[in-house]
C-alpha cells in the first residue's frame, strides 16, 4: 500500500469504534486520552448503547457520522473487529489505528483472521497501524493527537518514536517525562500488519517537527528496503535504534512476544553500519542520544574537552572517550592562559580542565566559554559533581546561556541529588543533561558517527557487466536436480562469468586428461579430486601443491587415488582439477549467505584453512555500495597481516574490494544461492590475485 501516512499522523477527524465511558476498558481510556489532550480536529464516539461519550454525542455506528472520518480508531473486541473494518472501508474512512489484540501474536487462527481484515483494507487503499498496539499520538500544536492508552501523557518537543512494544513505548514515554523530553510523534506498530517502520522512516524523511528519529525493534518488517530508506534519511537526519533480540535467548523471548520471527544479529549491525542508523543498547542510551542531537549542533570532529569540579568522573570520562576513538587534545596556549589567568594555581589547565570544588557558577561560565573558543576544541563536556557552596541549579544556569551561544555541542554531566536533578530541569533552554560521565561520551561518539554519516556522498551498489542468462543456466542445472553443491566447473564458471580472476584451471576425467591439463598449463600445477562426497578437499589429502613435473603429476594422483579409496569416497563422478599453482599469495576468505530475515549477506575475512579458528571476518547486506567494501576490509581486526606487517611487503587490497562488490552483485541478482564460499581468493604482495578454489551451494528461495 503506498501513499501518504497524513489521515494517520495528522488527521482532522477520528472517530473511535469502541468509545466508551467507563473509565477502566481500553476504549475508556483512549476517549479519554483524545479529549484531554485536546486534539484540534473532531471526535465522533462511537458506541450503540451510548448517547453521549465525555459530553460528545455518540454516534450508533461509524456510518451514522455524518462528517468523513480521516481516521477510525478501533478499539472493539476482536470478533467485532472484521464487522467495524467493513464499516470504515464503507464509510470511506482515511486510515484505520487497530487497537484491539488477539491476530497474529496469538497463534493460527489469529494470524488469519489479520490477513483477512488487512486484506480488505489494503483493496480498499486505507493504511492502517496495529493490530496488537497502543496507538500513536502527535504532540504537535496544530494537530494534538493522543490516540493512545498510555497512563503518561507525553511532552511536546522533538523526537520521533517507533515501538514494535507498546508497553516499551509506554516505559520510554515516562522516563522522558521524567527527564523533560519531548516527543513529536509516537507510533505503536503492534504486529505491523501493514504500517512498518520502513513507512515511518519515509513519513518523517523530510517531516521538520521530527528532526531525530528513534526506534525500538524486535524484527526487521523488510530489511534490505530499511537498508535503501535509512541510508537515505541519515543523511538528513539521525536514526537511533534499539533492537532486541540480540542473543538466541532475547531472540526467543521476541517470537513469543509479538509474533515476530527471531533476527540474526549480524544481519542488525550491518544493516546500521551501512545505512548509517546510530544502534544503541538501552532505552536511556537511545534517549539521551537523541535528546543530545536534537538539541545540539553536530560536533564538526571528535576533539573533546573536559570541564570539571571533580578529578575521578572526568577520569573515567576520558577513559570512555578513549574507548570510543575520540581525542582529548591538550588545550591551546592561548586558552591554558585565561583559564590560569582565572583559576587558583591547584587547578588543571591541560585537558581535562580540573577547576576542583570551590569553583562558582561563573567560573564553569567562564572556562567553559574559553575552552569552547579553543579552534582545537570540537564540543565540551562539563561535569558538575555537586558543588559545595552554590546550588547545582545556579551552575546550569550560568553555562546555558554560554551553551547557548556556542556553535559547538556542550554537554553538561550534573552528578547531584535526585532533588537537585529535578531543581535542573526547571531551567529553560538547557542544553540536553546526562547523569554520568560515560552516558555523555557515548552520546557525544554517536553524534560524531552520525556526523560523518550525514557527510557521506549518496552511493549506489555497482551493478557488473556480465552475463546474468549464462549464470542462471548453470544454477538451473543443480536446481533441477533438488539443490545443493554446484559441480565444481560449474562453481568456476560461475565465478569467471561473474568477474573473478580465476588461476588457470581445467577439469580432468581421466589419467591421460589430466597429463594432457597438466601439460597445457604454464609452470607447476596443483591437483585436486573434486566429485561427489568431496567437501573439504585436503581433509580428504585432495590436494598436491607445486607439482613441477609429469611424474610428480602421476605420483600425486597415485596418492590421491589411493586416500580417496582408502576413505570410502566412491569413484562413480570422481574428476580432477589441474590448476596453476600460485606461490606467495596471502588468503582472503569471500563469502555470502541467506540470512533469514536479512537476505543475501556477503562476508570477507582472513582466509585459508584457519578462518574458523580467527574467525577475523566482516559481514555486510548485499546491497553493497563501494564505500561499504572499503569498510569492510578496513574491519578486518588482522588487517595487518596483508597490508604488511614486520618487513613483510604488504599486498593490494583492491581486488578484494572488487571481488566483494562483484559477489555481493552476484547473490542479489541470483536469490537461489544459498551459500558461497570463496576460499581462498589469493592476494599477491605487487599485486594480483587468483581464485583457487570456491564452493555454492543452491536451493529454492
Ligand atoms: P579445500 O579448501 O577444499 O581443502 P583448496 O582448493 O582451498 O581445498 O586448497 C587448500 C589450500 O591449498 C588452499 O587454502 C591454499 O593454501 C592451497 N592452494 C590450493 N590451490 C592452490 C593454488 N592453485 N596455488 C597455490 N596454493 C593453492
Ligand atoms: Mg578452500
Amino acid at each position: 500500500m503506498a501513499g501518504s501516512l497524513d489521515a494517520l499522523l495528522r488527521p482532522r477527524s477520528v472517530a473511535v469504534i469502541g468509545a466508551s465511558n467507563r473509565r477502566k476498558s481500553l476504549g475508556g481510556m483512549v476517549t479519554e486520552r483524545l479529549f484531554d489532550f485536546r486534539f484540534t480536529g473532531k471526535i465522533f464516539p462511537v458506541n450503540p448503547r451510548q448517547e453521549a461519550i465525555h459530553s460528545v454525542k455518540a454516534w450508533p455506528s461509524i456510518l451514522d457520522v455524518p462528517d468523513p472520518v480521516d481516521c477510525a480508531i478501533v478499539v472493539v473486541p476482536r470478533d467485532a473487529v472484521p464487522a467495524a473494518i467493513d464499516q470504515c472501508i464503507e464509510k470511506g474512512v482515511g486510515a484505520v489505528i487497530l487497537i484491539t489484540s488477539g491476530f497474529r501474536e496469538t497463534g493460527e487462527e489469529g494470524r488469519r483472521l489479520e490477513e483477512e481484515v488487512f486484506a480488505k483494507l489494503k483493496a480498499a487503499g486505507i493504511r492502517a497501524i496495529g493490530p496488537n498496539c497502543m496507538g500513536l499520538l502527535n504532540t504537535s500544536p496544530e494537530v494534538s493527537l493522543d490516540a493512545t492508552f498510555t497512563p503518561v501523557p507525553a511532552l511536546p518537543g522533538p523526537i520521533g518514536f517507533a515501538s514494535q512494544s507498546g508497553a516499551l513505548g509506554v516505559v520510554v514515554l515516562g522516563i522522558s517525562e521524567e527527564r523533560g523530553i519531548g516527543f513529536s510523534q509516537f507510533v505503536s506498530l503492534g504486529n505491523k500488519a501493514d504500517v512498518t517502520e520502513n513507512d515511518l522512516l519515509e513519513a518523517w524523511e523530510d517531516d521538520p517537527e521530527v528532526p531525530v528519529i528513534t526506534a525500538y525493534l524486535e524484527s526487521f518488517a523488510d530489511a534490505p528496503g530499511f537498508l535503501r530508506i535509512a541510508r537515505r534519511v541519515t543523511r538528513k537526519k539521525p536514526v537511533i535504534l534499539v533492537k532486541a533480540g540480540r542473543t538466541e535467548a532475547g531472540a526467543r523471548a521476541a517470537s513469543s512476544h509479538t509474533g515476530a520471527l527471531a533476527s540474526a544479529d549480524t544481519g542488525t549491525d550491518a544493516l546500521c553500519r551501512q545505512g548509517g542508523v546510530l544502534r544503541v543498547d538501552t532505552v536511556e542510551e537511545m534517549l539521551d542520544t537523541a535528546w543530545f542531537l536534537a538539541k545540539a549542533p553536530l560536533p564538526a570532529g571528535p576533539r573533546v574537552g573536559i570541564l570539571t569540579n571533580a578529578g575521578g568522573p572526568a577520569i573515567l570520562c576520558a577513559d570512555r572517550l578513549g574507548e570510543l576513538g575520540l581525542e582529548i587534545p591538550t588545550l591551546g596556549e592561548a586558552t591554558r592562559k585565561v583559564l590560569s589567568d582565572r583559576l587558583p594555581p591547584e587547578a588543571a589547565t591541560g585537558n581535562p580542565v580540573d577547576i576542583l570544588p570551590s569553583a562558582t557558577p561563573e567560573d564553569f561560565a567562564a572556562c567553559l566559554a574559553a575552552m569552547l573558543e579553543d579552534p582545537g576544541i570540537d564540543a565540551v563536556i562539563s561535569i558538575t559533581v555537586t558543588p559545595p557552596l552554590y546550588p547545582a541549579r545556579d551552575v546550569l544556569e550560568a553555562i546555558t546561556p554560554v551553551a547557548r551561544r556556542a556553535g559547538k555541542p556542550v554537554l553538561p554531566v550534573f552528578m547531584v541529588p535526585a532533588a537537585a536533578r529535578r531543581e535542573l530541569l526547571a531551567v529553560e533552554d538547557a542544553p540536553a543533561l546526562f547523569r554520568a560521565p560515560e552516558d555523555a561520551a557515548g552520546a557525544l561518539a554517536r553524534a560524531v558517527a552520525h556526523a560523518r554519516n550525514a557527510a557521506r556522498p549518496a552511493e549506489e551498489p555497482r551493478e557488473f557487466d556480465r552475463d546474468d542468462a549464462e549464470i542462471a543456466a548453470l544454477l538451473g542445472r543443480t536446481l533441477e536436480d533438488g539443490g545443493g553443491y554446484l559441480p565444481q566447473e560449474d562453481v568456476f564458471r560461475v565465478l569467471e562469468i561473474a568477474g573473478f580472476p580465476l588461476a588457470p584451471w581445467r577439469v580432468a576425467g581421466s589419467r591421460e586428461e589430466v597429463l594432457a591439463a597438466a601439460a597445457e598449463i604454464e609452470g607447476p600445477v596443483v591437483l585436486k579430486a573434486v566429485g561427489p562426497g568431496i567437501v573439504h578437499k585436503s581433509d580428504l589429502g585432495g590436494v598436491a601443491l607445486d607439482l613441477r613435473d609429469e611424474a610428480a603429476v602421476a605420483a600425486a594422483l597415485d596418492r590421491m587415488e589411493e586416500a580417496l579409496d582408502g576413505a570410502g569416497i566412491p569413484r562413480e563422478g570422481r574428476r580432477w582439477l589441474v590448476q596453476a599453482f600460485r606461490a606467495g599469495g596471502r588468503e582472503v576468505i569471500l563469502g555470502a549467505h541467506r540470512a533469514p530475515g536479512y537476505g543475501p549477506l556477503v562476508m570477507c575475512g582472513l582466509g585459508g584453512k584457519y578462518v574458523e579458528v580467527f574467525r577475523d571476518v566482516q559481514f555486510a547486506m548485499a546491497d553493497l555500495t563501494p564505500s561499504d567494501a572499503r569498510e569492510m576490509v578496513r574491519g578486518i581486526r588482522g588487517l595487518a597481516l596483508l597490508t604488511g606487517t614486520r618487513g613483510e611487503e604488504g599486498v593490494d587490497l583492491a581486488p578484494l574490494e572488487e571481488g566483494l562488490e562483484r559477489l555481493a552483485a552476484l547473490v542479489r541478482a541470483h536469490r537461489e544461492i544459498a551459500e558461497l564460499d570463496v576460499n581462498p581468493l589469493l592476494l599477491f604482495p605487487g599485486g594480483g590475485a587468483a581464485v583457487v578454489d570456491g564452493r555454492i551451494r543452491v536451493a529454492a528461495d
